[in-house]
């Protein structure tokens, strides 16, 4: 994909789908769960009316180790399970902060809708730019306006592997923390943890 980055045309129309979408969801990076907190000036218990816990079905417990390794955002323990954190939604797919088809989170909105449609993977120093399955499917903005600015790209690159490499710390360490007690793996227990978590 890099090589022919500078080629690749791009322009959202606003159109609302990838916000609207009920199989996607938003994942949330600590950063992420901070800036929603000093944006909408939120502690911990006032996040949980717009930050969801979308539960893993089959988790291999023996196998976390691995999976916090291989998986860009491997899911997070709580009381109710392993569970990916993310925005909630309405029930019919619409996320929690679209109204119409405007995003009134535009400026705090997560990494992964800033960087959308792209997709970085760590390689080396570096990264790997890709556009999702989603996104080539169903983002009628693909192909259309002018080209995307390759030097803004790599920089959004560099920092959404800055901030995966911050979730994948949080979760090794929330994951591997030793207590059989339900009151430490509850939501808002792993929201201020998120909230006090070094960049
Ligand atoms: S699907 Fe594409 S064009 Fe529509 S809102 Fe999302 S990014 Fe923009
Ligand atoms: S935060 Fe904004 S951009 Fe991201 S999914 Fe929600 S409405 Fe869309």
């Amino acid at each position: 994909m890099s090589r022919n980055l500078a080629d690749f045309k791009f322009k959202c129309n606003r159109c609302g789908f990838c916000c609207s979408y009920l199989g996607l969801i938003v994942n949330l990076t600590p950063r992420d769960v901070q800036l929603l907190a000093r944006t909408l000036k939120a502690s911990a218990r006032d996040l949980l009316k717009v930050v969801g816990f979308y539960q893993v079905k089959a988790f291999d417990e023996s196998k976390r180790a691995l999976i916090e390794e291989r998986m860009v955002l491997p899911p997070l323990k709580t009381n109710k399970g392993f569970a990916y954190i993310g925005l909630l939604k309405h029930e019919d797919g619409r996320c929690v902060f679209l109204q119409g088809k405007k995003c009134v989170m535009y400026r705090a909105r997560p990494r992964i809708c800033q960087s959308f449609p792209f997709s970085f993977q760590e390689k080396g120093a570096g990264a790997t730019i890709s556009i999702g399955s989603f996104a080539t499917t169903n983002c009628p903005g693909i192909g259309e306006g002018k080209p995307v600015n390759v030097a803004k790209v790599k920089l959004q690159g560099k920092s959404t592997m800055r901030d995966i490499s911050q979730y994948k710390r949080f979760a090794k360490w929330w994951n591997g923390r030793d207590s059989k007690d339900p009151r430490h793996w509850t939501p808002l227990i792993l929201l201020k943890s998120m909230l006090a978590f070094e960049p």
